[in-house]
């Protein structure tokens, strides 16, 4: 038993955002891989957890910003064209910047609302609420 709530410490461990010692919320790198004319990203909801945003949000904000099409496989997203890993992770920034971080304090603590047609990053650290694009 031991052992395996040990396990799921580490689990949780893993998804949790990493905070830098100065206080920056930093996103962990792509990883991935070509394979043929495809990209294959190996922790892309390794990175979903950390933003706790769906999977389908992101998937579809990165495959319209790369001008891709592509599909989630498992813990995999799989790019039809070859991106470079620079190129990935700009968007991934992007993403954050937009969808993520809240605009008043800066902190990743937020959640995506709706409301009627609209989208807004509420921030559960300052409470403060950001309109944001609902089209992707
Ligand atoms: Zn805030």
């Amino acid at each position: 038993m031991e052992n395996y709530e040990k396990l799921l410490d580490e689990a949780y461990f893993k998804i949790k955002p990493i905070v830098s010692s100065s206080g920056r919320f930093e996103i962990p790198k792509i990883e991935g891989h070509f394979e043929g004319k495809k990209t294959i990203l190996t922790n892309f909801l390794q990175i979903v957890s950390y933003v706790r945003r769906t999977p389908e949000h992101f998937q579809k904000f990165m495959l319209r910003e790369l001008a891709a099409s592509g599909q989630i496989e498992g813990d995999r997203l799989v790019l039809n064209m070859k991106v470079p890993s620079a190129k990935i992770n700009q968007k991934i920034e992007q993403y954050v910047k937009e969808f993520v971080l809240c605009k008043e304090c800066g902190k990743p603590d937020t959640e995506l609302t709706k409301e009627d047609r609209l989208s807004f990053i509420h921030c559960l650290a300052c409470g403060a609420k950001h309109s944001v694009r609902s089209k992707i």
